[in-house]
């Protein structure tokens, strides 16, 4: 009989109540790698019951902070010690690289420590109000949280999820992408072996349209958490409105990566190929718009491609490979409409534009990685999160352009400016709106520093304190010191 991999709800691994399953999908050659329990709203419902009994009645609410520290510290030693089997695991499952596999997972440690070092240091604040009375601030955990990830950083997104929620006091129904479940499970036996109280961490697989839509539906859970595509977003928003539940949404960019002429154009060139084709372009910050200032656009895209084109594409696994496949046929065949689009659109195709049939990977979902100059601010590959290896370019003349271009789309996730005048650096990222910025650099992400976009690109923010702030909410005390009637209502 096949193996089927199991949920983790309330302390125990289970099948899915209607007993349906799903295959597990290599990206790299189609072939299934595992199968898997597929949940219903009713699994979600038995989770969340569970997640609630955790937290008001076994007492996870006040569990020390120092327990809850001791926990996630074990839970990262733990997950350090396999770094090896999860980022294989990671890649066969993803596709990605396995070098960014590895560096996946030792994020998510990182990760995971910094949530324990900080489940410890929150404090409160006092205020001297009116006298006779005293005001306390405190912080608390917000109860049942609901977490929803997308496939393209299956494990970080689970570190990004689980630690500021359990660090903080909350319980948790975490689901991952269908698509993507095999390192959350594997996550979730090491939550069993550290000894997470049961109730408290819960995992249901599924499907986005009923296991998801249960979470940001149910009535018990106080807050969703989601990462993943704009569109997806805008749905839990309006499923979240029952019981008007706590949001926080990670979504989708289109971001700018400025040039200017004055920046150490072969670092700049370096960046840029970091900045979108890392993860095969599937990254919610990808550099996906690159704004070249007139007087070096020829020059930096003859470099760019040149070295575009050497990038080494092929299964995650095998020694070398660069870049690996997309996640999924369904999702390959989206980027190749983009790039069909892009070439009706009238823009120019410098480099890629193809699926890659070579050799052992047609099988696969691998895309070339693809750059289309001669563009205008209104075509759709300009404007749509395409979430692959597609690089749009676009020309500037001076700063002021730069930065309204920069600005013209729905998204404001991440940016990146390259010049070599300190001030001019500083002054553009000022005017524009993203969350996440850098000057002489693109992509890399800190779990001490906020990350979240503005406009469509979400609500609230991941790491650093501000992750930690939207699992808490905010609770005034105010005390009496001399205790004795207010004497309003004179009628005794
Ligand atoms: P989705 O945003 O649909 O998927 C992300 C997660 O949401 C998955 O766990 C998915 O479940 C779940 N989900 C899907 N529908 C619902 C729903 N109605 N209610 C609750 N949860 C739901 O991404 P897709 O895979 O469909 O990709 C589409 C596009 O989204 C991409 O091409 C890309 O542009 C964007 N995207 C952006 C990401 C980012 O980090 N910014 C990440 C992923 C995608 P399941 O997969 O199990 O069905």
């Amino acid at each position: 009989m096949e193996r089927i991999e199991r949920m983790y709800i309330d302390g125990q691994w289970v099948l899915s109540r209607a007993g349906e399953t799903r295959n597990v999908i290599n990206p790299a050659d189609g072939s299934v790698i595992a199968t898997v329990a597929e949940g219903t709203a009713e699994d979600v419902q038995l989770a969340v019951a569970a997640a609630k009994r955790a937290f008001y009645e076994d007492g996870w609410m006040v569990a020390p902070p120092v327990e809850r520290a001791r926990l996630m510290f074990a839970l990262a030693d733990a997950l350090e010690q396999q770094t090896d089997e999860f980022a294989k695991l990671e890649t066969l499952n993803n596709g990605k690289a396995l070098r960014e596999a590895q560096f996946d997972v030792s994020d998510a440690v990182a990760c995971f420590r910094y949530y324990a070092g900080l489940a410890t240091k929150p404090h409160g604040q006092t205020y001297d109000v009116a006298d006779p009375m005293q005001t306390l601030v405190v912080r608390e955990p917000i109860g049942v949280c609901g977490q929803i990830i997308p496939w393209n950083y299956p494990l970080l997104m689970a570190a990004w999820k689980l630690g500021p929620a359990l660090a903080a006091g909350n319980t948790v129904i975490f689901k991952s992408s269908e698509l993507t479940p095999l390192t959350a499970i594997k996550l979730f036996q090491l939550i069993e072996g550290v000894g997470y109280p049961k109730g408290v961490v819960n995992l249901v697989l599924g499907a986005g349209n009923t296991v998801g839509q249960e979470i940001a539906e149910n009535y018990d859970i106080d807050k969703v958490a989601f990462t993943g595509g704009t569109n997806t977003g805008r749905s839990i928003m309006k499923a979240a409105t029952g019981n008007i539940k706590n949001i926080s949404l990670e979504l989708g960019g289109k971001s700018p990566n400025i040039i200017f002429a004055d920046a150490d154009l072969e670092a700049a060139v370096d960046w840029t190929l970091f900045a979108i084709f890392i993860n095969q372009g599937e990254v919610c910050s990808a550099g996906s718009r690159l704004l070249l200032e007139e007087s070096i656009h020829d020059q930096f895209l003859e470099r760019l491609v040149e070295r575009t084109k050497k990038i080494k594409i092929g299964p995650g696994l095998e020694e070398g490979v660069e870049m690996g496949p997309l996640i999924s046929e369904t999702h390959m065949n989206r980027v190749l409409e983009y790039i069909e689009l892009g070439k009706r659109e009238g823009a120019k195709l410098l480099c890629g534009g193809h699926r890659i049939l070579e050799g052992n990977l047609e099988k696969g979902y691998f895309v070339e990685p693809t750059i289309f100059a001669n563009t205008s601010p209104d075509m759709r590959i300009v404007q749509e999160e395409i979430f692959g290896p597609v690089l749009v370019v676009q020309k500037f003349k001076d700063e002021k352009e730069a930065i309204a271009l920069a600005n013209n789309t729905i998204y404001g996730l991440a940016a990146g400016v390259f010049t070599q005048d300190g001030a001019k650096g500083l002054r553009v990222i000022k005017k524009l709106r993203a969350g996440i910025t850098w000057i002489n650099a693109y992509n890399p992400t800190y779990n001490e520093a906020p990350w979240g976009g503005y406009k469509q690109s979400g609500i609230g923010r991941e790491l650093g304190t501000f992750g930690f702030e939207e699992y808490t909410e905010v609770k005034q005390i105010n005390i009496n010191l001399e205790p004795g009637p207010i004497s309003w209502f004179e009628n005794r």
